[in-house]
């Protein structure tokens, strides 16, 4: 058994799609349809993570998320509807993991999922050399968040404020493939309605000043999807 998931969403063939797609990659999945009904069940019971869902009836999902986190610390991927920008700020600042917007693909939730339990469990192994807190390693390159810069060994790399993010935002999610949409939402901001071709430019700028001069492929295209840096 890989984990315990509980989803609270009250949308049934949405709640039951995910249910079947979770159990079918060998976790064990309990379901509520309510805000209530689920706190109650989160509460009751324990799960390494949640999936939780903003509007609900009974309690909204802020405010689950809210009284969960009063007892306890399970964590909460939200999933959130596209325009409720709010709801993902306050979502994250109330203690939630990650969230995810519908619709999605089941396998960035899939992703995502690993992700946040890969989190949770304890590493036995030692940090990478020379880590950090807030710092993102690949190979040579060291993104380091608190002084926002970044190195690949001695060399200095200038970024905008939107490289970096993108930057960022990418080895964050490491081996999870981002689609243009998902890069856009962060790199400009939840509200940013432009091109997506906007994210292809940022990342010929960010090869042009990392792969090309360092003679990597860090950041790999996959067709049709969006892009991807992977651990080696
Ligand atoms: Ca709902």
């Amino acid at each position: 058994m890989k984990g315990r998931i509980l989803i609270i969403e009250d949308e049934e063939k949405l709640a039951r799609f995910i249910e079947l797609e979770l159990s079918h990659e060998g976790y064990q999945v309990h379901k509520c349809t309510d805000g209530r009904t689920g706190l109650d069940r989160a509460l009751a019971e324990s799960y390494d993570l949640i999936l939780l869902d903003i509007m609900l009836p009974g309690l909204n999902g802020m405010e689950v998320l809210r009284r969960l986190k009063m007892e306890k610390d399970t964590p909460v991927i939200l999933l959130t509807a596209r325009d409720s920008v709010m709801d993902k700020v306050a979502g994250l600042d109330g203690g939630a993991v990650d969230y995810i917007t519908k619709p999605f693909a089941i396998e960035e939730l899939l992703a995502r999922i690993r992700v946040c339990l890969k989190l949770r469990r304890p590493s036995t192994e030692a940090a990478e050399p020379g880590f950090r807190e807030g710092q993102l390693v690949w190979q040579k390159l060291v993104l380091d968040e608190p002084r926002r810069q970044v190195f690949w060994e001695d060399s200095a790399i200038q970024l905008t404020n939107r490289e970096f993010l993108m930057l960022q935002t990418l080895l964050e999610n490491r081996d999870i493939v981002l689609s243009r949409e998902s890069l856009l939402e962060r790199v400009c901001g939840y509200d940013y309605l432009g091109d997506t071709n906007i994210v292809d430019v940022y990342v010929r700028h960010l090869r042009a000043k990392i792969d090309e001069i360092f003679h990597v492929n860090m950041i790999q295209t996959v067709r049709g999807v969006g892009y991807v840096i992977r651990s080696e």
